[in-house]
Order: structure tokens, then sequence, then C-alpha cells
């Protein structure tokens, strides 16, 4: 299986899984670059992964559908333009031969869902949409914070070797934000130059894993001393562990 992003539109990766004949994307907010991918590797479109309802992540669902027949699976709890197979956390799909689970993870949205498969032999992946990016999180534009913290507490439990397919380049700004929070993170410092060596030469810095995200992500690391130090140091009046994640989501809001 080949597990590639495919850049769309500003900063969204839109992820390609194949097995040399058969594909899965995820997330298309456009569906040229598939286009392009499925016909330069000669590939077949079977099915669509969709995380949750913003345009930049389902814009290219309609026409990917009418020109290679794939279908579409999607949050039962958001306003989707159908077709497409509502799921909701708890349920599994088979794709490619892969058992995919379904999560709920509300907080960038309310019924936003991810999926996570450990394929026989392979390294686990989990497709998180834009509720956990590299060294950050989605914005909460429908959800609580501490429904985003229960959402994230979820995904950091997935096995360390999880491979994060997140669906932006936020990566560097979000490092910038991180490094703010936590000026003594060695680890922080360490990712930061590599990312940008491979920002440099026009690369991606996904996927991730879960085990560099509880290294580095502030959002995953709301509850160690440092970060909570951090926190109070922008908002004093944050205690406890929901208002703490909440102060630190509130900050990069307004982190420039
Ligand atoms: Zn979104
Ligand atoms: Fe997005």
């Amino acid at each position: 299986m080949k597990l590639l992003p495919l850049p769309a539109l500003t900063d969204n990766y839109i992820w390609m899984l194949h097995d040399g004949q058969r594909a899965l994307v995820v997330d298309p907010g456009e569906a040229y670059p598939v286009k392009r991918a499925l016909e330069e590797a000669g590939l077949q479109l079977q099915a669509i992964l969709i995380t949750h309802h913003h345009h930049d992540h389902i814009d290219g669902v309609p026409e990917l559908i009418a020109e290679t027949g794939a279908v579409a699976y999607g949050p039962g709890r958001e306003n989707i333009p159908e077709p497409f197979e509502p799921l909701v956390g708890g349920d599994s799909i088979q794709v490619l031969g892969i058992r995919f689970q379904v999560l709920d993870v509300p907080g960038h949205t309310a019924g936003h869902i991810a999926y996570f498969a450990e394929p026989t032999d392979q390294v686990p992946l989990l497709f998180c949409g834009d509720t956990l990016f590299s060294a950050g999180c989605g914005r909460l534009f429908e959800g609580t914070p501490a429904q985003m913290l229960a959402s994230l507490d979820q995904l950091a439990a997935l096995p360390a070797n999880t491979r994060v397919c997140c669906t932006h380049e936020y990566t560097l700004s979000n490092l910038r934000f991180a490094r703010a929070v936590e000026p003594d993170n060695p680890d922080l410092l360490q990712h930061t130059r590599h990312c940008e060596a491979l920002r440099a030469s026009k690369l991606p810095t996904l996927p991730s894993s879960m085990q560099l995200e509880l290294a580095i992500n502030p959002f995953l690391r709301s509850r160690q001393d440092s970060v909570v130090r951090s926190v109070q140091s922008f908002d004093a009046s944050a205690t406890g562990e929901t208002q703490v994640f909440a102060a630190l989501r509130e900050w990069k809001n307004q982190f420039r």
C-alpha cells in the first residue's frame, strides 16, 4: 500500500492510499489533483472518506463520484450533499481490504469523524481531518473545548507508531506557537529545523506520528506542568484542565 499526500487548494492535502490498482482518497476539496494522480498511476478510485462538512474537504466529491463511481463515506451527523454512506463512531468500513474504524471527534465541527486502521503488516494509520494537526489542532468552530480535549485524548491513546494524516500543511506556523508555549522543549527546536528543511524543498511535513505529536503538540500536552504554567501567564484565571485547554486554544487564536 502506498500513502501519498496530494497537495490541493492553498494548503490542503488530499490523502491517497493505493495498492497499485485501487485507491481511496480522504477529504477531496477539489477533484483535479485526484484525477491527475489516478491517471498517472493507472488507478481506479474505490472510495472517498470524508471527515467533516467544510468545503475544502468535500467540494471535489460530486465530480469524483460522477467520473469514477467511487463510494463516498462521511459523518452521519453533518450536512453533506448526497450520495454518501453515513457513519458514526463505533462503525467500521472495509475499503481496499483494510478495516477502518470510525471515531467520533467533535470539536472543530459538531459531527467530525476520523478513520483509524491497523492494516496487517503495516504501520497503523489515522485520517483525522481538521481535528489534530502536527503541533496543533483545529479551531473550535462548532464544538466546545471539553469536546475537543476529549477527542484529542481519544486520538492520543492510539498506538504510538500511528501515522497521523492531517489535512493541512500548518506545521511550521503551529511549531512557532508551540515554541512560544514551551520554549524549553528540545524536541520542538529539533523538529522545527527538520520541517524547515522539508518545506525549503517543498516537501510535506506529514504524515506525523502519534509519538512525535505527544512530544511536540501543546494541545496533546495541555496537562504538562510546563504548558499549564505558560498558559496561565496568558490567562491567569485558567485553572482546571478544560479551562487550561480553552485558554491555550484562545491564545493560539490570538497568536501572530
Ligand atoms: Zn475544517
Ligand atoms: Fe480544512
